[in-house]
């Protein structure tokens, strides 16, 4: 018989060492995680048994027995699932497989002292939940495909010990030896016990007994009237049934008759899951038929652009042996699919405009998917997903969406107007701003990477193009006269214009005059395809590095610098004076300037 001493991975060690040692109030769940997992590990078997019955043996009665002994100090929760080999005790329970983990541990040391629910909230750290209040854990377990069984046992300080043992029963038991204190004690209570499962895992599928009774209502919680359902019920059932623990921020129950027949529980998560944005997350919604368990994850459900929406979809009319395989060629999967994602983008429109705060925090959270969603298949989804759309503007600092926009442009104004740029409060001083600003002509502020080319894809909304004002032809003039005079000022100091170009040469494409640049002496627009954000966040990409976009430099003819540059009789005196002109239109546009240094010496030799 094998047995083996292991220490836990030093990341493991880090996160049950918080955990144990965890102020976390809610102490209580760890009975909802060890569930959750017995409930999970019987979905497996029961999946397994639809095509091999053979796999059940002599238990066929799916259930989960919960014993609480104060005497004894114990709580013990047991299933009759799928169990786990040796191996996979080693691989699931040996270590926080959790990518993300490590870093964050990391991170969480370097700053010392984040409150511990951050890690919980952060990778729900499931069964090493149960060490807030037991000193010692042993979970043995047999696999439906082992003859012997494994006991792993541990106290959560660093090690652990795994050993073979004879096992008859399918499934796993968790035994946990809880702390000798009155306040972890309590949860030894058969009363407590029942009431901690009515409250969290009142929907899970399979029953709970505790001593005769089953203690859940073990209807499914989507074959419920909504009227018989509360927000809380609705809560408890997403953090068993999706392993998080945070309330959703919002969720939706479908019912639908018809041609088509199907219910859904759909539910957005509070936060963003911590691997959402990587490769290791998978999306994908439960599948059921007739109440069964069919599979986890199931894509075809839903679209790449709405991957963090969780939850189920019960199909009566599916057949139970449904593979991978003809998943993806079911016409009813498909239908079913597209109908949901009509019903979540009318109901993520109906947040935004009824519940804006609400609606604010899952596109904070979520919005930069959507927004790949726009620009990915050649923009292929544009029309569908454009209303959910939200920007910071400079009207009122708040979000507003395009529809909103474009309702109180005024008559004359023709084009969407945006800036790009990181950070708002830079924007809210672009030299540009000022002078519409005046005006009251609105401006949404592009301040994700991405946005800008979202709009690039978008290409118009409702007939109005889209006006980037640091594009190089943005113009805005009070009058037909000032645009003569702009003109005429260009003709006027022609020479001067062809001087600096020539400095300049490597560097801009144009120099032009404009008289709208607020109190700044320059600026710089981009004239072309590639604008300046679109260089910054180009050039970051491998393969990248030579997009440039094409500058033009602009001066204001109403500065008192402008006065200099025509007064300027000395060669190396001007050239330093467009130097420095041009680095600072460069830091206005957040760019990097090439030699701070020669910068800062030219313009301290002015100073003098
Ligand atoms: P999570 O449930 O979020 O994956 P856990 O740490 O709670 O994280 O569990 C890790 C893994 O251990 C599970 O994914 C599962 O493979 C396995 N496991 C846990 N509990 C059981 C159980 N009762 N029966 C079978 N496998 C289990």
């Amino acid at each position: 018989m094998r047995k083996e001493s292991k220490s836990f991975q030093a990341e493991t060690k880090e996160l049950l060492n918080l955990m144990i040692h965890s102020i976390y109030t809610h102490k209580e769940i760890f009975l909802r995680e060890l569930i959750s997992n017995s409930s999970d590990a019987i979905d497996k078997i029961k999946f397994k048994s639809l095509t091999n019955i053979d796999i059940l043996g002599e238990e066929k009665d799916f259930k989960i027995n919960i014993f609480g002994d104060k005497e004894k100090k114990i709580i013990t929760v047991q299933d009759n699932g799928i169990g786990m080999t040796y191996e996979e005790v080693l691989e699931n329970i040996g270590t926080i497989a959790k990518s993300g983990s490590k870093a964050f541990s990391e991170e969480m040391k370097g700053n010392g002292k984040v409150a511990e629910v951050d890690i919980i909230g952060q990778f729900g750290v499931g069964f090493y939940s149960a060490f807030m209040i037991a000193e010692r854990i042993i979970l043995e377990t047999r696999s439906a495909y082992s003859e012997s069984g494994v006991r792993w046992t541990s106290t959560g300080d660093g090690s652990y010990e795994i050993e073979e043992i004879e096992k008859i029963e399918r499934g796993t038991k968790i035994i946990l030896e809880i702390r000798d204190v009155e306040e972890d004690l309590e949860f030894t209570e058969e009363n407590k016990l029942k009431s901690l499962v009515k409250k969290y895992s009142d929907y899970v599928r399979y029953p709970i007994f505790i001593g005769e009774d089953v203690i859940n209502s073990t209807k499914p919680i989507w074959k419920e009237k909504k009227s018989e359902l509360t927000e809380e019920k609705y809560n408890e059932f997403y953090k068993t049934n999706f392993h998080d623990w945070e309330n959703p921020s919002h969720h939706m129950h479908i019912n639908v008759q018809g041609n088509l027949e199907y219910t859904a529980l759909l539910y957005i998560p509070g936060k963003t899951p911590y691997d959402f944005y990587t490769k290791d997350f998978k999306r994908g919604l439960q599948l059921y038929t007739k109440n069964v368990f069919i599979m986890d994850k199931c894509e075809e459900l839903i679209p790449e652009y709405f991957s963090f929406i969780k939850g189920l979809v019960d199909c009566d009319t599916l057949s139970l042996n449904i593979s991978r395989e003809i998943l993806q060629k079911n016409t009813e999967l498909s239908s079913i699919s597209k109908h949901l994602e009509k019903k979540i983008i009318s109901e993520l429109e109906k947040i935004q405009k009824d519940e804006r705060d609400k609606y604010i925090q899952i596109w904070d959270s979520f919005g930069r998917n959507i927004k790949f969603g726009i620009q990915d298949m050649f923009g292929m989804n544009k029309e569908k997903l454009q209303n959910l759309l939200i920007f910071k503007s400079s009207k009122e600092d708040k979000y507003v969406s395009l529809k909103e926009y474009v309702e109180r442009m005024a008559p004359e104004q023709k084009e969407i107007y945006y800036v790009a740029g990181e950070d708002i409060e830079v924007l809210k001083y672009h030299p540009k701003m000022q002078a519409l600003k005046n005006k009251n002509i609105e401006v949404l502020f592009l301040t994700d990477k991405i946005d800008e080319f979202s709009l690039k894809t978008l290409e118009k909304f409702e007939e109005k193009t889209f006006k980037s004002i640091n594009d190089s032809d943005f113009e805005n003039h009070d009058s037909e006269e000032d645009k003569e005079k702009q003109k005429e000022i260009e003709v006027e100091n022609k020479e001067l214009l062809e001087k600096i170009q020539n400095i300049l040469v490597e560097k801009v494409k144009e120099i032009k005059i404009n008289p709208n640049l607020g109190e700044s002496a320059v600026a710089i627009s981009s004239k072309g395809q590639v604008s300046l954000e679109m260089e910054k966040t180009l050039s970051e990409m491998p393969g990248n590095e030579g997009v440039k976009a094409e500058k033009v430099l602009e001066l204001n003819p109403n500065h008192p610098i402008f006065k200099k540059l025509q007064n300027s009789n000395n060669e190396d005196e001007l050239k330093n004076l467009v130097d420095i002109l041009f680095n600072q239109g460069m830091l206005i546009e957040g760019f990097q300037i090439k030699n701070p240094v020669d910068f800062i010496n030219k313009i301290n030799s002015f100073i003098k």
